[in-house]
């Protein structure tokens, strides 16, 4: 049998906190329980937020922790080629195309169509407004001007073709296994339409997160994904990804999350319960331990 393989992916755009720290811990405990490796994976994709410093910090609060990894580390920003490469693939299918609003065209399509027909405009399941689409914001003759000026653009994926090519279907739905703490496993069906066109590769950068965390599971050899119960959701365009670009399938868990002093999701803004925060004011790992709910 081959040996099961974990990964943890922060994003080098901040500090670690008590919700990265348990999902360090679950993946470390869950990598030797089945004498697999774990993996570690810096997801810098944002060259403009991630930065070498906050990727040393990162790596000395798990040091701190007690968490050792096989193999070197994979930063996504090394890997903008193979990004590249699987973008290219999916638009030789003519399953992705140029997309040329920008942050506050959306904002203002989404509000005037809002404030006209009194009706919400549809979000994805993080809360976000689906695409617009350009021709009915735009219209063609500006999508030209944009084109011929060089306008940066960004590349998302026409989900309605890209479920047709994946051969999705209600009688045939996609399909990943999710498995609780005790190893039980449900088998979870995947709506990747209610994400509606995402981005595939950002203006900036030949990658979206979407993109780059399922490419790099496959060429990381990842078999299983343990992560936080916000990703839930997105692991339903991760599975159509999967499918369209032929790569193996991991085993998921979603994780609890470790709730704010406000009762709200933990962010990297909430610099009290930074890690090297807690650690500076005389914490030790197994008071981290104990925190996270692992005592
Ligand atoms: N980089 C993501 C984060 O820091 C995790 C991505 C994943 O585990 O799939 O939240």
């Amino acid at each position: 049998m081959t040996r099961p393989v974990y990964r943890f992916a922060p994003s080098p755009n901040g500090l670690l906190h008590l919700g990265h720290a348990l999902s360090a811990l679950l993946n470390d405990a869950a990598a030797r329980a089945a004498r697999g490796k774990l993996l570690l994976r810096m997801e810098d994709i944002d060259t403009t937020r991630c930065t070498p410093a906050f990727e040393a910090a990162i790596r000395a609060d798990l040091a701190w922790l007690g968490i050792t990894f096989d193999g070197p580390v994979r930063r996504q920003s090394e890997h903008f080629d193979e990004y590249h490469e699987a973008v290219e693939l999916l638009r030789n299918r003519g399953l992705v195309y140029r997309a040329w609003l920008t942050r506050g065209e959306i904002r203002k399509a989404v509000a005037d169509h809002e404030a006209s027909r009194g009706t919400p405009w549809p979000r994805d399941p993080d809360g976000a407004p689906l695409y617009p689409g350009d021709l009915t914001v735009l219209g063609q003759a500006e999508i030209d001007r944009r084109e011929e000026e060089g306008a940066p653009f960004a590349l998302r994926l026409d989900m309605a073709r890209a479920c047709a090519a994946a051969g999705i279907s209600t009688r045939q739905p996609l399909t990943f296994t999710e498995t609780d703490a005790d190893g039980r496993e449900t088998r979870v069906t995947c709506e990747p339409a209610a994400w509606g066109d995402v981005v595939i590769a950002r203006k900036d950068v030949p990658t979206s997160y979407h993109l780059a965390v399922t490419l790099d599971d496959a060429r990381q050899g990842v078999t299983h994904v343990l992560r936080g119960r916000d990703l839930f959701a997105a692991t339903d365009v991760h599975r159509l990804l999967q499918v369209l670009l032929g790569l193996p399938e991991p085993v998921y868990r979603h994780h609890r999350l470790i709730p704010g002093p406000d009762g709200r999701k933990l962010s990297k803004s909430n610099g009290d319960t930074a890690l090297c925060a807690l650690r500076e004011a005389g914490a030790t790992p197994a008071e981290i331990r104990t925190m996270v709910g692992l005592g």
